[in-house]
């Protein structure tokens, strides 16, 4: 079967490329089976050196990976530059990985009892198509260091950065069968990487829907899975933050990736006594915020990824809601304009539900009490960000949050060597930094008796 791969910037096909079946998956996983007991044996060191020459090949094509980010994922130059970025420091951070997986030795009776961190085997990496370098990357990268063998599942609509990425690791010297990626659907392809019993650990990023149902057919097979799920983040306005940073740095916290991303800041909560001030200042951010061609180096922001998501996107927004709103391209492309709009009660679907979209509500609050009630108001939990200049506060509302990744005085979430992941139903596990390495090892204790 061939699949048309789109420009959502232009709605042009961009390439045709094949999408693989359910053999082809079992054949993937038969060969990354096969490949993973020389890839465990790898001494440690050679096994850094090869993901630090990998790391050097993604920055020598790194322009390249950008561009096809801005055609297939509509993404801002500068954007997708960072992302192609972020995959070669994921390979640089955890080339240290091999060396480092210490166990521990516990003092016991009658010998010595020491522990190893194992690998798990054939690993399935399922990514979403709103950030599909770095998050294949958060993926495949810690598997392979710890020396699991990785399958690896783009999402339908943007498989083409991945794809490069596993020809760009064979380049670098890995073996045949340590990463691959095959296109395929979801539910076919995806569905037997979850199902098939030489597959020990399901890394999923995507909707609460699936991560849901992939967290069920895990436990037939008590397979290991890592969850990265939806988000409805809350940045919280506090009267004594520095409120024209605030306001000028909200678009940013929501709109970027035209707010197809998790961690949007998609609920802006403003303490009442500044709340008109905050939004007579968030108008002139918001409208003058440049949503134009992804390929130009001075977009902020590009379209959405397809005519389905805008459909989706323009569901939520009720003309009567509408505080403001920016600009966007008219023609073809699946564009739509950053757009504010207030909520009254807390219910409204736009304050509860992803929109995964350039939309964000404002509501008011009456004291921290309030702020912190209404950011856990939700069933996600993802990320946020606090504005104050009180420490204190900041720190107390930071406890109260239950969130996993939270900023304050910023829109910061994700570095590669601090953890990431979800509370309630944004997740299951972290990725990244030194905690991702858990997520695909086992621990093993081992004692040696020293008695006669
Ligand atoms: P999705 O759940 O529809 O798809 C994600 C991936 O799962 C795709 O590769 C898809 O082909 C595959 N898939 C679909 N059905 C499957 C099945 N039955 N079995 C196995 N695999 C299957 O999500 P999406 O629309 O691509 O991405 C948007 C969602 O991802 C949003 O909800 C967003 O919040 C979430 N997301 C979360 C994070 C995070 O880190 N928490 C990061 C990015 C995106």
């Amino acid at each position: 079967m061939r699949h048309d791969v789109i420009n959502p910037a232009t709605a042009g096909v961009i390439t045709t490329i094949p999408l693989a079946g359910v053999e082809d998956a079992e054949a993937a996983i038969g060969r990354a089976a096969a490949a993973y007991p020389a890839w465990r044996a790898v001494a440690p060191a050679d096994r850094g050196r090869l993901l630090r020459r990998f790391a050097e090949v993604v920055d020598a094509h790194l322009e390249e990976l950008a561009q096809l980010e801005v055609a297939n994922s509509g993404h801002t130059i500068g954007n997708a530059r960072w992302e192609a970025g972020n995959v070669r420091d994921v390979l640089t951070y955890y080339s240290a990985a091999p060396e480092r997986l210490f166990g521990r030795q516990i003092p016991v009776a009658g010998g010595i009892d020491l522990t190893f961190r194992e690998p798990l085997g054939v690993v399935s990496v399922i990514v979403p198509w709103n950030f599909p370098m770095p998050i294949a990357g958060w993926g495949f990268v810690p598997a392979i260091a710890a020396g699991n063998t990785v399958l690896l599942k783009p999402a339908e609509l943007t498989p083409l950065t991945a794809l490069r990425l596993a020809e760009l690791a064979l380049e670098a010297g890995l073996p045949e069968g340590v990463l691959q990626v095959i296109a395929g659907r979801g539910s076919v392809v995806g569905g037997r990487m979850v199902t098939h019993p030489a597959v020990r650990k399901i890394c999923f990023t995507g909707s609460t829907e699936v991560g849901t149902r992939i967290m069920a057919q895990a436990a037939t097979g008590v397979k290991r899975v890592t969850l990265e799920l939806g988000g409805k983040s809350a940045n919280v306005v506090f009267a004594d933050a520095d409120l024209a940073k605030a306001a000028a740095q909200a678009p940013y916290g929501v709109f970027d990736n035209a707010g197809q991303d998790c961690c949007a800041r998609s609920r802006i909560l403003v303490q009442r006594t500044v709340y008109d001030r905050f939004l007579e200042l968030l108008e002139p951010a918001v409208r003058n915020l440049r949503v134009t061609d992804p390929a130009s180096e001075q977009s902020e922001m590009g379209p959405l990824i397809s005519a389905r998501q805008r459909e989706v996107v323009d569901s939520f927004v009720e003309p009567d809601r509408v505080a403001f709103q920016g600009s966007c391209p008219s023609g073809p492309g699946f564009w739509y304009p950053p757009t504010v709009l207030l909520a009254e009660t807390g219910e409204e679907r736009h304050w509860r539900e992803e929109i995964f979209g350039p939309v964000v509500s404002v509501l008011p609050f009456d004291d921290e009490a309030d702020a912190i009630r209404l950011a856990n108001d939700t069933e996600y939990g993802l990320s946020g960000s606090i504005w104050t200049t009180n420490l204190g506060r900041a720190l107390r509302v930071a406890r109260g949050v239950e969130t996993g990744n939270l900023s304050v005085n910023s829109h910061s979430s994700v570095r590669y060597s601090t953890p990431f992941g979800g509370f309630k139903q944004s997740g299951l596990g972290r990725e990244l930094g030194p905690d991702a390495l858990d997520s695909f090892t086992e621990v093993k204790n081992v004692f040696i008796a020293t008695g006669e």
